[in-house]
């Protein structure tokens, strides 16, 4: 799945999740803030402080983080801003999970 293609995802689920998405604080913005044209360096860090400001008053980040989080079990795709996450942060929070869980 191509970055374009997770954003049509993104777009396409969000449209299904309406018992938590409707509350979400970045209904409506453009999926850029959240899925930066070019990931790297300078750019994604300007969107991903841009994303995180919305994230910080969203009343739905546990349902955000959750849901991406099975997404990317399931598909092994890790991109975005979701749940106030990095796709970085959400690596090692499900790490940090997976060994808990074991250990
Ligand atoms: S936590 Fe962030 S990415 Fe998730 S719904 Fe809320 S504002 Fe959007």
């Amino acid at each position: 799945m191509s970055l374009g293609q997770t954003a049509t995802y993104r777009q396409e689920t969000n449209n299904k999740m309406t018992e938590w998405f409707d509350q979400a604080a970045c209904k409506g913005l453009d999926s850029e803030v959240f899925f930066p044209e070019i990931p790297t360096g300078d750019t994604r860090r300007f969107h991903w402080l841009q994303a995180k400001q919305y994230c910080d008053q969203c009343p739905v980040t546990k349902e955000c983080l959750a849901f991406q989080l099975a997404f990317e079990d399931k598909t092994g795709r890790r991109e975005g801003y979701w749940g106030n996450m990095t796709p970085k942060e959400r690596e090692q929070y499900s790490r940090s999970n997976a060994n808990n869980r074991r250990g």
